[in-house]
């Protein structure tokens, strides 16, 4: 008569779970294309050269104190800053930072403060389909979420007509969750246009925006260009919301530095805000971890250390993007019939192939490549040595 023996066993994460299996594989030939993690062309994980320096530069400064509830006010301010570039609501002193728990803790507050405080609605608008854990938590911030149309499975594009259209017809003041670039697990993005009738809609409806930011300069490996959406909608005075990570741009993952910003009308409006978000997060985990906000206010504050930054990210972004390339050019070389080219269109960590459940078991289970079922692949796990092993192994199960 255990106190636990109610307890049902759960399944295991969809994403964390393929890691788990990937291990276990005992194959040398295996390739992990599930979790969207940044790998080197040989395979490895990295510490960006900019992030390196930063180390170097803060390790005799750093004690281990308690950072303050909002976090390191040096890390809130550039980061903000990062995202909205100079955009009126930053230059007018009103938008409410706070350092969070990288882009899953901005997430998880930022609902929890809708959830508490937003007048109009309950519901928060996803994209279909999106990250698997926006569903979850908005649910467990005790909001409910409901679909919207974004991808178009015959054109593995957006569905921009369907997406525009709910915008419109869903109840005025409601609340939207965008990708802010490189959407997950799509890799399809609005074009610059077609964000300006996203927000054109938006703004007629009066709808609360909320932007999940976690790939800034992953997607084009420009900062700018990827935070187009986020500085168009702050300029034009739309409500938003910003949840940013750090973990891909900087590689800082196990870090969990990231940032959450609410655009205000004013700054007292704003210091109200602040007030009420850090009522949040003290019973949640009191006050944020501090090494990777030193290490990213290090790099963005350091004129010379953020030039380098921008290479780094740009890199990374680039050896994505050959990626592609290689992928589809080999595809086509083997022989494959089926037209591969939404592979190079789509953009950020991952391509969604369009492959089905029995292609993708029967990768995992002959070829030793492991991805999402629903046909996901981290493109940052193929490299050189290993692209024209999957290319031949795609082949083969769609044949
Ligand atoms: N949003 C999206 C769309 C993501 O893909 C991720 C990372 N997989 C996150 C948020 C948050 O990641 P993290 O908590 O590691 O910053």
């Amino acid at each position: 008569n255990s106190l636990w023996k109610s307890v049902p066993k759960g399944p295991p994460d969809a994403i964390l779970g393929i890691s788990e299996a990937f291990k276990r594989d005992k194959n040398p030939r295996k390739v992990n294309l599930g979790v969207g993690a940044y790998r080197d062309d040989s395979g490895k994980p990295v510490i960006l050269p900019s992030v390196q320096k930063a180390k170097s530069l803060i390790i005799k400064s750093s004690d281990h104190e308690y950072l303050p509830i909002d976090g390191l006010a040096k890390f809130t301010q550039l980061a903000t800053s990062l995202a909205y570039s100079n955009a009126s609501p930053l230059k007018d002193h009103r938008v409410a930072s706070i350092q969070s728990i990288s882009g899953t803790g901005a997430l998880r507050l930022g609902m929890a403060f809708i959830q508490r405080f937003y007048p109009h609605s309950r519901r928060v608008y996803i994209p279909n389909p999106t990250w698997g854990n926006h569903k979850t938590i908005i649910q467990h911030a005790g909001l409910e979420f409901q679909e919207y149309p974004y991808y178009d499975p015959v054109t593995k594009g957006l569905n921009i007509e369907a997406f525009l259209n709910e915008i419109d017809s869903a109840p005025k003041n409601s609340v939207f969750l965008l990708h802010a670039c490189a959407h997950n697990p799509t890799g399809v993005d609005p074009s610059e246009d077609q964000w300006k009738q996203i927000q054109d809609v938006m703004a007629r409806k009066q709808h609360l925006a909320v932007f999940d930011m976690a790939y800034q300069g992953f997607a084009s490996g420009d900062v700018d260009k990827d935070a187009y959406a986020v500085r168009l909608f702050a300029n034009e005075e739309n409500p938003i919301i910003v949840m940013q990570s750090f973990a891909k741009n900087f590689g800082l993952y196990g870090e969990r530095i990231g940032n959450l910003s609410v655009v205000c009308d004013s700054k007292q409006e704003s210091d109200r805000v602040l007030s009420q978000l850090k009522i949040l997060a003290r019973p949640m985990y009191s006050n944020p971890p501090i090494y990777g906000s030193r290490i990213v206010s290090e790099v963005l504050g350091n004129e010379e250390l953020k030039k380098q930054w921008l290479v780094d990210v740009k890199t990374m972004a680039d050896r994505i993007i050959s990626m592609r390339n290689a992928l589809t050019t080999l595809l086509k070389e083997k022989g494959s019939l089926h037209d591969w080219s939404h592979i190079t269109k789509q953009i950020g960590m991952f391509a969604y192939t369009g492959l089905h459940p029995e292609h993708c078991q029967e990768l995992m289970d002959k070829h030793h490549i492991y991805l999402t079922m629903d046909g996901r692949i981290s493109v940052a796990g193929l490299n050189q040595r290993n692209v024209e092993y999957v290319a031949d192994a795609i082949e083969t199960v769609t044949r």
